[in-house]
């Protein structure tokens, strides 16, 4: 008698190609596409110990509580704001993630939409193609050299940007939740002191209730009509209306931006704008970064039903 696959509920979307090498042990059942979720967990909950998914899926308490054997969610991605990790923490459930192999490109991106932002790349684009060489040229950007970099949101991510900023000439500040004791950059307890100080304000925090709207119309009138806003964390913590409303009236001079509230639908507005440079939450989309996250997603899954345990687990805060 051959001994069954072990069974993973996808929660979400899983990567073409680790969901490749996941099917080569697992056999996956996807919640996020059945037509009838209820009816598939009826056939299916009982056997269910590893939840999948990407961190873009949700996996609130209803799901996780739906699964009685559940001991393990296995996210690919970075941000877990979309899973209810108190239902995780009640039960001990372990929860990993695809940290520290994506970073560095992470960092790469937030620093270029700070300089694409600041010395007006995408602007400057647009006027060549446009055919506008001929005439008087652009007006001048600034330089970056010696502005202040407030980072809101100093951990791997923040910590890889500020290295890089340091090498354009840039001064550090930041701002956490508490003040760390591995770097001397000057530290803000609050995000509107930061936003005063900063002529760019990049974050780089993670999404979820206790982040959103961090920034909203005072942090942005702080950062004022010479200000720059970066985001390569999450669209959730800007209040997107108030940022699009003063981009457009001039009130916060330039925008660069990795993440949207709606990844799907960027406002509209900004498209028309040369003061903002725009991503698809490009941030780890590289082959390098993509496949190292996918072989420590799929690590993950696998210490779990080998026994080995969890390569990178998250640790959950106390609830
Ligand atoms: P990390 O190492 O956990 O760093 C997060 C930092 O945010 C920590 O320094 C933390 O410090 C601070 N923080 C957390 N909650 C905060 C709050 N309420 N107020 C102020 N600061 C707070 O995470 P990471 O690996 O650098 O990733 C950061 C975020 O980047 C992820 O959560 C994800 O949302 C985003 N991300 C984006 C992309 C992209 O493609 N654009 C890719 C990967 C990740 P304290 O704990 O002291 O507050």
């Amino acid at each position: 008698m051959t001994t069954p696959m072990p069974e993973l509920l996808a929660a979400g979307f899983v990567p073409d190609d680790a969901r490749a090498l996941l099917l080569q042990n697992y056999l996956i059942h996807d919640y996020c596409l059945a037509a009838d979720r209820t009816a598939l967990l009826g056939k299916v909950a009982d056997r269910i110990s590893c939840m999948v998914g990407t961190s873009h899926a949700e996996m609130p308490a209803a799901l996780i509580n739906a699964l009685p054997n559940l001991r393990q969610v296995s996210i690919y991605g970075a941000g877990h704001e979309k899973i209810d990790v108190a239902a995780l923490h009640a039960r001990n459930i372990v929860l990993t993630n695809t940290p520290f192999v994506m970073c560095d490109d992470v960092a790469d991106l937030g620093m270029t939409l700070v300089l694409a932002t600041v010395r007006r790349v995408v602007a400057a684009d647009r006027f060549v193609r446009a055919g506008l060489c001929a005439g008087p040229g652009m007006p001048f950007s600034h330089s970056v050299r010696g502005k202040t970099l407030g980072i809101a949101g100093l951990g791997r991510i923040g910590l890889g940007i500020a290295l890089r900023a340091l090498m354009f000439g840039m001064k550090i500040a930041y701002h956490n939740r508490s003040e760390r004791s591995d770097v001397d950059y000057p530290y803000y307890d609050s995000l509107l002191e930061l936003a005063k100080a900063s002529d760019v304000l990049l974050l780089a925090a993670p999404g979820g209730a206790a982040t959103r709207h961090m920034v909203n119309a005072e942090i942005i009138a702080a950062l004022g009509p010479q200000g720059t806003l970066i985001n390569i964390g999450r669209g959730s913590l800007v209040d997107e209306a108030a940022m699009v409303s003063a981009l457009l009236d001039g009130s916060l001079g330039a925008a660069g931006l990795d993440v949207f509230n709606d990844l799907a639908h960027p406002p509209e507005a900004l498209f028309k704008l040369d003061n903002v440079v725009l991503s698809q939450h490009r941030g780890s989309a590289t082959y390098e970064s993509r496949g190292a996250m996918r072989d420590l997603f799929v690590a993950n899954v696998n210490g779990f039903f080998a026994g080995t345990g969890p390569v990178t687990p998250v640790t959950l805060a106390t609830p």
